[in-house]
């Protein structure tokens, strides 16, 4: 039995879809006429973690109790006009809960904080996959084609970059709506998200590239990188060294270099520790503005520089593989 169900779509035509993996819950959109073509019967990826699902497992708690009042009102209708004499026996022979039931399960939304409509549309990444071409966007960072799964961390690099510093430009215009929609101190903390999410998003979709990159080397056969080599910065540099002859400090200049490796760090402490400065800190970044038990503050100039930095270095190693 087919049921015709109109979700809806953005002013983009884009169809909302939600991570099923309840570690994730990425919140993310897909081109409807892509979510339609290109995605499998058997499978979709989650953008961000690559979970695998059946496409009708991606749907937000909104549609799903919209699927479920379009469902029973067609049950209904059924009943109503050729089950008319029969339902009732029937119904009445049915526990309570009537004769459909069905569970829908909650998951906590993924962004943590409060960004007015206007401002999610700007923070919003449109991404192509390289090769399905399927269409599909997200409010952070995306890694993998939601209809084919392939990594596609070289392109999205460069969108990631890119959203940053429109958010830099936009970070005012930000606080001002945040402000006039809820009250000053939210204001200042969505700020404070806003600038830590994109010191974190910056340095992992480096990581995500130079670990997509890498694999394009020509040598790459002779390497064995281990499991998340691309977060050390020391390590990662090395073996670009090893591979291509240069590494991340023979082509950034050394203040540079050590202004990155204290970036790498601040995202550590701002993954594992919310931000709060520890001694592996001091030891590991040698960036000693800081006393053990502080916490970072990150300014706007601080993620303008990263993203020249990465941005730069980025470039660089593309054009030497
Ligand atoms: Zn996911
Ligand atoms: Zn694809």
């Amino acid at each position: 039995m087919r049921i015709p169900i109109q979700l809806e779509l953005d002013d983009a035509g884009f169809l909302d879809r939600l991570c099923p993996d309840e570690r994730c819950g990425a919140e993310f959109k897909v081109l409807f006429e892509d979510w339609r073509d290109k995605v499998r019967d058997e499978a979709a990826f989650c953008p961000r973690c690559r979970h695998e699902a059946e496409p009708t497992e991606w749907n937000t708690p909104a549609q799903s109790e919209q699927i479920e009042a379009e469902v029973l009102r067609y049950a209904y209708g059924l009943i109503n006009t050729e089950l008319s004499s029969t339902a009732r026996d029937f119904n009445r022979s049915q526990g309570p809960g009537g004769m459909i039931s069905m569970s829908l399960s909650y998951r906590p939304a993924a962004l943590p904080v409060v960004v007015p409509a206007s401002a999610s549309d700007l923070l919003r990444q449109t991404f192509e996959c390289d090769v399905c071409h399927c269409r599909h966007s997200s409010l952070g960072a995306a890694f993998f084609c939601p209809a084919c799964g392939h990594n596609s961390s070289v392109s999205a690099f460069q969108v990631s970059v890119d959203t940053v510093r429109k958010t830099l430009d936009a970070l005012t215009g930000i606080r001002q709506s945040v402000c006039g929609a809820t009250d000053a101190d939210t204001a200042e903390n969505s700020v404070r998200h806003i600038l830590e999410n994109s010191l974190v998003k910056l340095v992992s979709s480096f990581q995500g590239y130079a670990e997509a990159l890498f694999d394009t080397v020509p040598n790459r056969a002779q390497f064995a990188p281990r499991r998340n080599l691309f977060q050390n910065l020391r390590e990662s540099s090395d073996m670009w060294r090893t591979a291509l002859g240069e590494g991340y400090d023979d082509i950034l200049s050394p203040q540079e270099y050590s202004s990155l490796e204290v970036y790498f760090q601040q995202r550590h402490l701002l993954a594992h520790t919310d931000g709060l400065v520890d001694q592996d800190y001091l030891d590991r970044s040698g960036d000693h503005s800081y006393a053990v038990g502080q916490r970072l503050v990150v300014r706007p100039r601080v993620v303008g520089e990263l993203a020249d930095l990465v941005e730069r270095l980025a470039h660089e190693l593309c054009e030497r593989t």
